[in-house]
């Protein structure tokens, strides 16, 4: 089995999964780095702003304790006198000051520049005098950082209490900063200060408003993509409609669909890289002049100003759209996003920054539910929009509490032998009139209301009843796939209560649940906690839409599958894409390996239907070619003539299978 193990899929999961921790501990350090950072400034800028005569150091230790969580600290300066005693000429504890220390190979490196930690102090427990004595045991932990002092040589050292954690890596690189440029910030005080000293003075104060700059653009900006954030955006929108006069402007507002699905998939951190990728290409189409701010997750506002004309409005909305819906790659990971745009112009739309986001965002909600993907500019009639969703919303509702959807069904046949061996149960609203509509207009919106439930046990109610029915036509082994969302899947008690209505069916082992590979995304609940629920119960599980989510060979690895059905996308034209054959036989065989059988979706044409049987471990197919999905009562009245065409499809089809196969084998 593990020849078959795919190398390839799982060395890009693993590479994935290896890029997004790095990826998080690297932000992780950046994060503390930049707070660390920040703060050891404070403690140069608090020993810059010292007036001759103070105390250079009490607010230099202030600073710097929540950075090296220290317990003691003092600086102990060489004298001018050779081999004469170090000094302790400031310390936390006051009774150190004055304190004396013969040098020592420890002191020596020290002092010669190099910042070095101790996982104990026994050259500070000693020292000459009785000055010091007893303060500093020989078992806290020390760092030691040079420090130039004036014309000395010097260090400070910092203590940890006694048994506390040693001083590790970090803290020596921070010291090690705080090292060269506390020493520079030392001798800028320097009363004579010479030439090079001013020079170092003017570069520290260059650092320090660098430092500066960095925490304002940090406070105006989102972290992540570098954007401006919303406080900032408004600001910079409100300025730039003061001084519009009679110029236009627009604001548009930049929804991504779908982006939630993206970071359930992949997690936060690829989303993230998305982000910063899709804000890239955004700015690499706008002017100047133009500023494009993440105003919230995967929201991104873009003001365009000026408007020129509308037709470079939509010039320029337009190339936006087109740029995100390019494929992203991410550590390899090919991901297709969109987003839907809604804008509105100043000053036909509003004057002020609330009103231009608020109806740019009407206009975004408005092409959203159109098309995913589309843009939209506001209109006054867009409340409109808002009131077709609810009625849409009240649509089901009612359709819910009257329990007014129906199965439909549609047969699974065998590719060479052409025999029904199954169904797959689609839904179907019925309106007042007795039309049924497919579930594309009412399925996501059932799933956002949480209906999802009661219209699958709806579904299986009726499925059940009509079962004997069936079977009179097309034999007692048929089995019935019942589909379920992802969201369904994961949601323990709702999937043991269609378990437990498939158990009173008496014949639980006669369905199939289809989910889609999102199901697998959930921290494992459905492989822990759902999957063994269905096994016990002899309920088979199905893989639908193969090849459209996350897709990866490494999801079969994972998980229990009976069955795996490739979407209908890699089945149409078939002959004509070679890609497409390349794919479908590769999973179909690593599929067969993994003892999981292959069904082709959405077979429509003889030359499909040749092909994949052309391919020896393809077994199963669905199709139009094959048989819409009907009505219970329709598929019995006309199961004749559907077996009928079957035959026929068999008898047209058997030869040039077996020349096909016969190619194969030779
Ligand atoms: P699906 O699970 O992939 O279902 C197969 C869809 O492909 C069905 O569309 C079917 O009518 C269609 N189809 C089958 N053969 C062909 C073909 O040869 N050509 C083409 N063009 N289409 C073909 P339908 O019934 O509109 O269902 C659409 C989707 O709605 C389903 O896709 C499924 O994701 C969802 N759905 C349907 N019923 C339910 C349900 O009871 N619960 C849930 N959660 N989702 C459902
Ligand atoms: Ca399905
Ligand atoms: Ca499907």
């Amino acid at each position: 089995m593990d020849a078959d193990r795919l190398p390839d899929e799982l060395d890009s999961a693993e590479a994935l999964r290896e890029m997004v921790l790095a990826q998080r501990r690297e932000l992780h350090t950046l994060r503390r780095e930049n707070g660390d950072i920040a703060l050891l400034l404070e403690a140069l800028d608090a020993l810059l702003q010292i007036e001759g005569g103070e105390d250079p150091f009490a607010s230099v230790f202030a600073v710097l304790r929540p950075v090296f969580r220290y317990s003691e600290a003092l600086v102990l300066v060489e004298p001018v006198e050779a081999d004469a005693p170090l000094v302790c000429v400031v310390a936390t504890q006051p009774t150190l000051v004055d304190g004396t220390w013969s040098s020592d190979r420890l002191f020596d490196k020290v002092l010669a520049g190099r910042v070095t930690a101790t996982s104990t102090s026994r050259a500070l427990a000693a020292p000459l005098g009785p000055t010091g004595a007893g303060v500093v045991t020989s078992d806290q932990p020390a760092l030691y950082l040079p420090l130039g002092l004036r014309r000395h040589r010097g260090m400070m050292v910092l203590l940890r209490g006694e048994g506390d954690e040693g001083f590790d890596r970090r803290d020596i690189e921070l010291g090690r900063k705080f090292s060269l440029l506390a020493s520079h910030a030392l001798a800028a005080l320097s009363a004579n200060r010479s030439e090079s000293e001013r020079k170092r003075l003017h570069q520290l104060t260059e650092q320090l408003e660098a430092a500066q700059a960095t925490l304002t653009h940090r406070a105006n900006h989102d972290m992540l993509t570098g954007l401006p954030n919303r406080a900032y955006f408004e600001e910079r929108v409100t300025s730039a409609l003061r001084s519009a006069s009679d110029r236009r402007l627009a604001l548009a507002f930049i929804d991504l669909d779908g982006f939630k699905q993206v970071n359930d998939r992949y997690g936060h951190e690829v989303g993230d890289e998305l982000l910063s990728q899709m804000s890239e290409r955004i700015l690499g189409l706008v002017r100047s002049t133009d500023v494009l701010a993440r105003i919230s997750g995967d929201e991104f506002v873009l003001l365009l100003n000026p408007v020129v004309d509308d037709a470079s409005l939509d010039g320029v909305i337009e190339r936006i759209l087109r740029a995100l819906k390019e494929p992203f790659t991410i550590a390899g990971v090919r991901i297709a996003m969109s987003a839907s745009i809604g804008i509105a112009t100043y000053p036909e739309h509003g004057t002020t920054y609330q009103q231009l986001q608020r109806n740019a965002d009407v206009a975004m909600y408005s092409a959203k539910s159109r098309a995913k993907g589309s843009s939209a500019l506001f209109d006054a009639s867009l409340g409109l929009a808002v009131a077709e969703r609810a009625e849409r919303e009240q649509l089901v509702r009612r359709a819910v509490a009257e329990r007014r959807f129906r199965p439909v069904l549609q047969p699974l046949v065998g590719l060479r032998t052409m025999d029904v061996y199954g169904f797959e149960v689609l839904a179907r609203l019925e309106d007042e009139r007795g039309t049924l509509h497919p579930p594309s207009g009412f399925i996501g919106l059932a799933g956002e209301l949480g209906f999802l439930d009661s219209i699958t046990l709806m579904l299986l109610d009726e499925v059940i009843d009509v079962m004997p029915a069936l079977d009179a036509q097309y034999g007692p082994a048929t089995s019935m796939s019942i589909n379920v969302s992802a969201r369904q899947a994961v949601d323990v008690p709702a999937m043991r209560r269609i378990v437990e209505r498939l158990q009173e069916s008496g014949r639980p082992d006669r369905f199939v649940i289809e989910v889609t590979e999102d199901a697998y995304l959930h921290a494992g609940v459905f492989q822990r906690d759902v999957q063994p629920l269905l096994h016990d119960s002899g309920v088979r599980v199905s893989i639908d839409d193969f090849g459209t989510g996350f897709s990866s060979l490494a999801t079969l690895l994972d998980v229990e599958a009976h069955e795996l059905k490739i979407d209908r996308s890699f089945v149409t034209d078939l002959p004509g894409r070679p890609r497409s054959q390349v794919i479908l036989r590769g999973v179909a065989s690593a599929a067969r390996a993994l003892g999981i059988s292959v069904v082709a979706e959405g077979v429509e044409t003889e030359q499909e239907l040749r092909y994949l049987q052309s391919i020896p471990s393809i077994r199963r197919a669905q199709g139009f070619l094959f048989a819409r999905p009907a009505t219970p009562t329709d598929l019995i009245a006309t199961a004749r003539d559907i077996l009928e065409h079957l035959r026929s499809l068999h008898a047209a089809n058997a030869a040039p299978t077996l020349l096909a196969d016969a190619r194969l084998v030779s």
